[in-house]
């Protein structure tokens, strides 16, 4: 009783200081969204240690981190407050890559394409920003990781009225892709920039026989931007057939989703639509799948780490391969930077409301002890001029 007692005074106290208030909440609202809410979201994540860890080296697994659709903002964005909004966007990016790159400690990165939302439209100096933003945001002190990267068809085009032509494939290759056969332990991995209605032709049948010649590895994975197993079997059938992929990793769709195809190897069902199942993923889930069998082909869709995406969830995947082909992928959710920015609002009303009840208050103060004391002097003349026969005690 005592306690509650002295609290209240205490606050009591604090709020004849509304500048002390002020200072304290956007403090703690700041520090809160800033910093602890990245480390609260870390602690959401589950453990990717499988039990057998102890006996394993580090030569017998593969740890890759994959990061789709960042989309950093570009110049030609016509948001109110542009650059407010691609700073806030660029350090959320960069402080969630950082945190999943310390917790999946990985040996590969790979990004999955639509790295700038505006590199298919830009002009040289406006690419040249936007490659050294990208490098900014998601730079990693190791050099021994290493980083894969695809074109989507915000880098290149691809989609709706922009068309991917050979200058913007090429000006990509120029700043970041570098192989079409990623070798690394006992996994080959086959980095694609296939598109929708895209044909396998004699050309690129040849180029991935002479990439299959070269692949001696137990297991093989795609990565490509768009989606595969969303389209129909003739589609993608060449693709997986001439690389016996064992398992796909796309984007593009932003969201979590799985496709697990039964009958994708079968050519008996090469013209019907293909026979599985497709669910949204959830976050901070692992999933385990098993490369051995290999009459199954999964698709991976890895969502956008992005806050700008229009989806709530946004994250990034983490896969860790055994040499037996056990996986196990876990989508690491991001924070909700929207609600951190609502959190904002609300406490700039809260400072508002009580800026103007403090002014209002000491405003009628002020008049209620002036009001008094007009009340007290009239008091006084009154009683001076009742106790005098004159009003000599005016003057
Ligand atoms: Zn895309």
């Amino acid at each position: 009783m005592v306690r509650s007692k002295t609290l209240c005074l205490k606050a009591l106290k604090l709020t004849r200081n509304p500048v002390k208030v002020l200072i304290f909440l956007l403090i703690a609202v700041f520090v809160f969204n800033e910093y602890l809410i990245y480390v609260l979201q870390r602690w959401t994540w589950p453990s990717l240690t499988p039990s057998d860890s102890a006996a394993r080296l580090p030569e017998d697994e593969e740890r890759i981190l994959f990061v789709a659709d960042p989309q950093i903002i570009g110049v030609h964005d016509t948001h109110i407050n542009n650059q407010l909004l691609i700073y806030d966007a660029d350090r959320y990016l960069a402080t969630t890559f950082q945190h999943a790159f310390n917790y999946v400690q990985p040996n590969i990165v790979v990004f999955l394409g639509d790295l700038m939302d505006e590199g298919s439209v830009a002009n040289g100096p406006e690419y040249d920003l936007y490659v050294q933003r990208f490098h900014q945001i998601f730079s990693t002190s190791t050099s021994h990781v290493k980083r894969i990267y695809l074109p989507g068809d915000n880098d290149v085009g691809g989609e709706m009225w922009d068309d991917r032509v050979p200058f913007k494939v090429d000006r990509f290759n120029q700043y970041f892709r570098k192989e079409e056969l990623v070798k690394s332990k006992f996994i080959d991995i086959f980095t694609f920039n296939y598109n929708v209605g895209d044909a396998v032709n004699v050309k690129m049948e040849a180029r991935l026989q002479e990439l299959m010649a070269d692949s001696a590895a137990p297991f093989r994975i795609i990565i490509n931007h768009m989606n595969l197993l969303s389209q129909t079997r003739p589609e993608f059938d060449r693709l997986i057939t001439l690389t016996n992929a064992s398992l796909i990793f796309t984007a593009h769709a932003h969201r979590a989703i799985m496709y697990n195809c039964s009958n994708c190897r079968d050519p008996e069902y090469l013209d019907a639509l293909w026979d599985g199942e497709r669910f949204l993923m959830k976050t901070d889930v692992i999933y385990t799948l098993n490369l051995g069998v290999f009459s199954l082909l999964h698709e991976i869709v890895v969502p956008t780490c992005s806050y700008r995406m229009g989806v709530a969830n946004m994250g990034y995947g983490a896969a860790i391969i055994d040499r037996g082909g056990l996986v196990r992928y876990v989508v690491l959710s991001s924070p909700s930077r929207y609600r951190c920015l609502m959190l904002y609002g609300a406490v700039l009303v809260i400072v508002l409301l009580f800026l103007v009840a403090t002014a209002t208050l000491r405003l009628y103060k002020l008049c209620w002890v002036r009001g008094s004391l007009l009340v007290l002097r009239q008091r006084s003349v009154q009683s001076c001029c009742l106790s005098d026969s004159g009003c000599s005690c005016l003057a």
